[in-house]
């Protein structure tokens, strides 16, 4: 059980990253915006799933699942002794501390590398993790604007494998935090590049919104792309790396999940896991490949979809009867 000092310490580094966002990030993006956005009404959403996120469900869910599924895999103190603990395997890191931690930060950062191809690849993951990609304004905010299901999926495999290889809380939670920060500057909708040897070897802005971009109906595949969260080194290894490309619009071509943009948080939660279930329970979702959602919400692969009628049947975002009409339209078309 964590005792006072813990908490305290943990909201201390809660309330150091908000401030990174609030104070360092937020101002980048009013003076060196990649994007010049007329108002910033879609990003309030987005610091809401942030502020929700670090103040109520991680710390929830670090006491209720993280501490427990430690203790039972034999972790959860200071001097960890994994499974296949990287220390046993090359007992000569033990005594190099800095190199030991590098070792266990890019096992963690492969395995978000490989959790995100398949939120990619698989069509019920991509049912949640779309949620994450139908946001039009991509910014300092955008990295908690997750399905919480999504997020649990991720944190378990993730602690999983921190638990099985012997990475101790202290270093987990060193991990897990910085990895945040950056991801917070890497959403940031700031015209940033680390340089083009440096954008090698840790994610940037311009990196990550690459990521982000809308499909392009002349360049299909384009957006299958900068998977990786810290280190582009997986991408690059496994011919994912996008380079040199201009700053693209953000968001999904798929209007269904386009809609998000339509709902509050919980409409957003509601919405992708119809998406989800549609998806889990059927053969279609479990097919890899890239889909869009029917008016059923079940997946469509995108072969059987006309890409140029998809984006144009995009949708302002405050819902009016045109918009509405125009999903129905191409929905109806498409399933
Ligand atoms: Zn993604
Ligand atoms: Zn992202």
């Amino acid at each position: 059980m964590p005792d006072a000092r813990e908490i305290a310490g943990y909201f201390l580094l809660t309330a150091i990253q908000v401030a990174v966002i609030a104070l360092i990030l937020r101002p980048m993006e009013s003076l060196w915006p990649v994007e010049h956005w007329q108002d910033r009404r879609s990003t309030v959403i987005d610091r809401s799933y942030t502020l929700i996120k670090v103040f109520g469900v991680l710390p929830l869910f670090t006491y209720a699942v993280l501490a427990p599924l430690g203790n039972l895999l034999g972790g959860g103190s200071d001097d960890p002794a994994g499974i296949v603990s990287v220390q046993g395997l090359v007992p000569w890191l033990g005594q190099h501390s800095v190199l030991l931690f590098l070792v266990y930060y890019a096992i963690q950062d492969f395995t978000y590398y490989v959790i995100h191809r398949l939120q990619h690849a698989i069509p019920w993951w991509w049912a949640l993790h779309s949620l994450h990609h139908s946001q039009r304004q991509v910014s300092c905010w955008t990295n908690d604007r997750d399905h919480y299901l999504d997020d649990l999926l991720e944190a378990l495999i993730v602690a999983g494998v921190a638990v099985v290889i012997g990475v101790s809380p202290v270093e987990y939670a060193l991990i897990v935090l910085s990895g945040e920060l950056l991801q917070n500057l890497s959403h940031a909708n700031v015209r940033l590049r680390f340089g083009p040897l440096l954008d090698k070897f840790v994610v940037d802005p311009r990196y990550h919104r690459l990521h982000h971009m809308r499909v392009d109906p002349g360049r299909p595949t384009l957006h299958a792309c900068n998977y990786a969260l810290v280190f582009p080194l997986w991408d690059i290894v496994f011919g994912t790396a996008l380079y040199g490309e201009a700053v693209r619009p953000t968001g999904v071509g798929d209007p269904m999940v386009d809609a998000d943009n339509r709902h509050g948080i919980i409409g957003q939660q509601l919405y992708a896991l119809k998406r989800f279930r549609a998806s889990f329970f059927s053969r279609a979702g479990w097919r890899p490949g890239d889909v869009a959602f029917n008016t059923n919400y079940e997946p469509v692969s995108v072969r059987d979809f006309d890409l140029h009628a998809l984006e144009e049947s995009q949708v302002p975002l405050v819902a009016d009867a045109h918009g509405l009409k125009s999903t129905e339209r191409h929905n109806g078309a498409g399933s």
